[in-house]
């Protein structure tokens, strides 16, 4: 069976459809038809920076679809949403709860064929059938939920203010996940282009100067160490701060650590999701934009066909003119 999907191509420069032969599946694996594909941060410094040596592998990792064909006869036909991370389920991590440190992990749109395609293959463990009524569209946001939902488990209270620093995908998830699970919190975003939609959608507070938070989020990263230290200097003493922005590999970051540790902070560095026996960040994750999918929908911004794939990527490098949070292919 023929696959087309997205890829570097080093002659044209261009990223385009390129149509290769998809394998049988193996007696673990399942053929999902991509209804959605989300183009995420992570995916955006590779499309930016192609390399030879990651060219080969079909990027998108955020995917909803219909099964095809599955290794579970009972999920064909199914609207499913797909866990992209593949934990081996053997190593010490993932025998002991924390599947976020395997190492052995073989993810979807990283180290195998990902979903800016028609299809996309996956172990059929990755595979959850979206609940009745879920808006298939919005499976795409399940992966940075998990995450977010993972990393306020960190959390030993209950927060009742929240400052969000950063307005990219990561940040407004934060807004949304905190707005469906605490109704009262007080939150503040602080960020550049989606801040007015944002405020406007979650009615959220403006800052006030000098404030303090229970609990801050930083969701920047980037060779910088500002947004991490506004973090520290806007945190309550023996608050905690959750930090998901990604610093590149040399960096070090240049820390306020008097403040930091002056006011007893829990600063939480936060990988990915947890898979595991005792607990499913992922299922969890589409539980809670199920229940409130009000509060997650407009958050994807802009569809794009696969063959539009380039102005996918323009739109979410440029949001001077107009807010963009989420970038979702639709292959079909
Ligand atoms: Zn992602
Ligand atoms: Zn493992």
């Amino acid at each position: 069976m023929q696959n087309r999907a997205i890829l570097y191509n080093f002659q044209t420069g261009h990223w385009q459809k390129y149509v290769y032969n998809l394998p049988t599946l193996k007696n673990d694996e399942t053929l999902v038809k991509v209804a959605y594909a989300g183009l995420c941060g992570s995916d955006m410094h590779r499309i930016i920076n192609p390399s030879k040596h990651e060219s080969e592998i079909v990027m998108g990792h955020e995917v909803s679809g219909i099964v095809v064909a599955s290794s579970n006869e009972k999920l064909v036909g199914k609207s499913v949403v797909v866990n992209p991370i593949g934990n081996c389920q053997k190593c010490f991590y993932c025998e002991h709860e924390q599947s976020q440190f395997c190492s052995n992990s073989r993810n979807i749109g990283k180290n195998v064929n990902g979903a800016f395609a028609d299809y996309v293959i996956a172990p059929t463990k990755n595979i959850y059938i979206t609940p009745a009524d879920f808006p298939l569209e919005l499976g795409v946001l399940a992966d940075g939920v998990a995450v977010v939902l993972h990393s306020l488990q960190k959390l030993t209270f209950s927060p009742r203010s929240a400052l969000i620093v950063g307005d990219g995908a990561m940040g407004c998830l934060f807004v949304a996940v905190l707005k469906a699970l605490y109704s009262d919190i007080k939150i503040v975003l602080k960020g550049r282009h989606n801040i007015d939609l944002i405020k406007k959608m979650y009615h959220i507070d403006n800052e006030v100067k000098d404030e303090e938070f229970d609990l801050s989020v930083e969701t920047v990263g980037r060779a910088q160490s500002d947004t991490l230290n506004d973090c520290i200097r806007q945190t309550v003493y023996g608050g905690s701060v959750l930090v998901t922005g990604v610093y590149p590999p040399d960096f070090t970051l240049s820390l306020d650590a008097r403040t930091a540790f002056y006011k007893e902070l829990k600063i939480y560095g936060i990988n990915s999701f947890c898979v595991s026996a005792e607990r499913d960040d992922f299922a969890e994750a589409l539980q809670l934009i199920e229940r409130h999918h009000n509060l997650f929908g407009s958050l994807i911004t802009h569809y794009f066909s696969l063959d539009d794939f380039e102005k996918g990527v323009e739109k979410m490098s440029d949001k001077r003119n107009s807010p963009v949070v989420k970038v979702v292919y639709e292959p079909h």
